[in-house]
């Protein structure tokens, strides 16, 4: 019985190493093929300068061919997709679960570093994550059975319970609870940088709103950026929403005053407060903003941001969640050769939740966060 088992044992190793072997094979002959050729054209190249042949030169070159190909041999890389290491493997046609050694694992959290970085994550964030999963990782017991699976799996779950931190509020919930139970109108303040998106994004939500029933009025409170009041009349407009505007330069606390005045005597659900960008590093408008939140006390602060902004969109969220708490980000421009990475940033360092994300420019191109996205496109499955 035990010879059958040893036999078995060693044909599956052999079975293994030869499949390595074969998977290594293919994916350096091509490489090779391309520095052999390589090494034929220098050699052309020599010829034509050194004639006449001789015998004595063609051996050599034979040589040095040979040894250059046996140099290339030792350099090249094992594999480009990581896997666990042949001795884990073994282990694991022996064992129901196998221990997870730090060489299993380097290779799966190398990519993985490589892909957050690519997909906009906080470079500190990056390492954090890597350096939690590492430590996580390595000495856990896995089945045996898929390792590889078991190992991409593992991360995955780690990041989708990162990004399924902080539960976000449902503002179409809330608005819905606020319109049952009557009173005071639904008052939603966005902020943020300039050109995140900020006004496309009100129409946006005022459009949903508007689907479910929810009237609303837009104030028109950006007076800083040229043309952001016609930009918000236009789309009210094109939406059947109401809006307040004021003039360049007015005060805006007063402007979304007017417009929470006007939703009370018009008996509105809601009041979407446009804001002017501005930067967190801004300590004047910063004040302006908090003066807003002040006198005109909105149910939900939301800040809108742009999923292609790199680093400096974790320290935008920091700062303006520090000068009037936020209660929610929304991520623009998704659909523009963005990944979400950056949500992962947000969501490990603060406690602010992602609510939507915006994947284009037309009123119905928003999209509620889906953690499982970003997750997939980090890691696909
Ligand atoms: P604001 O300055 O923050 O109010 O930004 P705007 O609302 O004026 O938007 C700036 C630009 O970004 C405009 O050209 C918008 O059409 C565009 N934009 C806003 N959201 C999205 C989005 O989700 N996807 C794309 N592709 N463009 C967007």
């Amino acid at each position: 019985m035990f010879e059958g088992l040893r036999k078995k044992f060693s044909d599956f190793v052999e079975g293994l190493s030869k499949k390595e072997e074969k998977k290594e094979k293919e994916e350096v002959s091509e490489e090779t093929q391309a520095e052999e050729k390589k090494d034929v054209v220098e050699e052309k190249k020599a010829e034509k300068r050194e004639e006449p042949r001789d015998e004595r030169k063609e051996e050599n070159k034979e040589e040095q061919r040979q040894e250059r190909k046996e140099a290339r041999k030792e350099e090249k890389p094992m594999e480009k997709a990581p896997d666990v290491t042949l001795v884990t493997k073994i282990k694991g046609a022996l064992l129901r679960k196998v221990k997870i050694g730090e060489k299993d694992v380097d290779p799966f959290l190398e990519q993985l570093r490589v892909a957050l970085l690519q997909t906009d994550v906080n470079y500190d964030v990056a390492e954090k994550i890597v350096s939690n999963l590492h430590q996580n990782l390595v000495g856990k017991e896995l089945e045996s059975k898929e390792l590889t699976k078991g190992i991409r799996e593992e991360i995955r779950n780690s990041l989708m319970q990162t990004l399924s931190k902080n539960s976000g509020v449902d503002l179409l919930k809330l608005a819905k609870e606020r319109k049952a139970k009557g009173g005071e109108p639904f008052k939603i303040l966005f902020l943020g940088p300039n050109g995140a998106g900020k006004t496309t994004t009100i129409a946006k939500i005022a459009n949903m709103l508007k689907g479910n029933g929810i009237m609303c009025v837009i104030s028109a409170s950006d007076t800083f950026r040229a043309a952001a009041i016609e930009q918000a009349a236009i789309h009210a407009k094109k939406l059947s929403v109401d809006v307040i505007k004021g003039t360049y330069g007015a005060d805006p606390a007063s402007i979304a005053f007017d417009a929470i005045a006007y939703a009370r005597a018009h008996k509105l659900d809601a009041v979407l407060i446009d804001t002017a960008g501005r930067q967190e590093t801004n300590k004047s408008l910063i004040e302006e903003l908090k003066k807003m939140v002040r006198v005109n006390k909105p149910d939900i602060c939301i800040f809108i941001g742009e999923g292609i902004a790199g680093n400096a969109l974790l320290d935008q969220v920091r700062q303006f969640n520090e000068a009037t708490k936020l209660d929610g980000v929304i991520l623009t421009k998704l659909d523009v050769d963005a990944k979400g990475g950056n949500t992962l940033s947000i969501l490990s360092e603060t406690t602010v939740p992602v609510l939507y994300f915006g994947i284009g420019e037309g009123y119905a191109d928003l999209v509620p966060y889906d953690p499982k996205l970003v997750v997939d496109n980090i890691m696909p499955n």
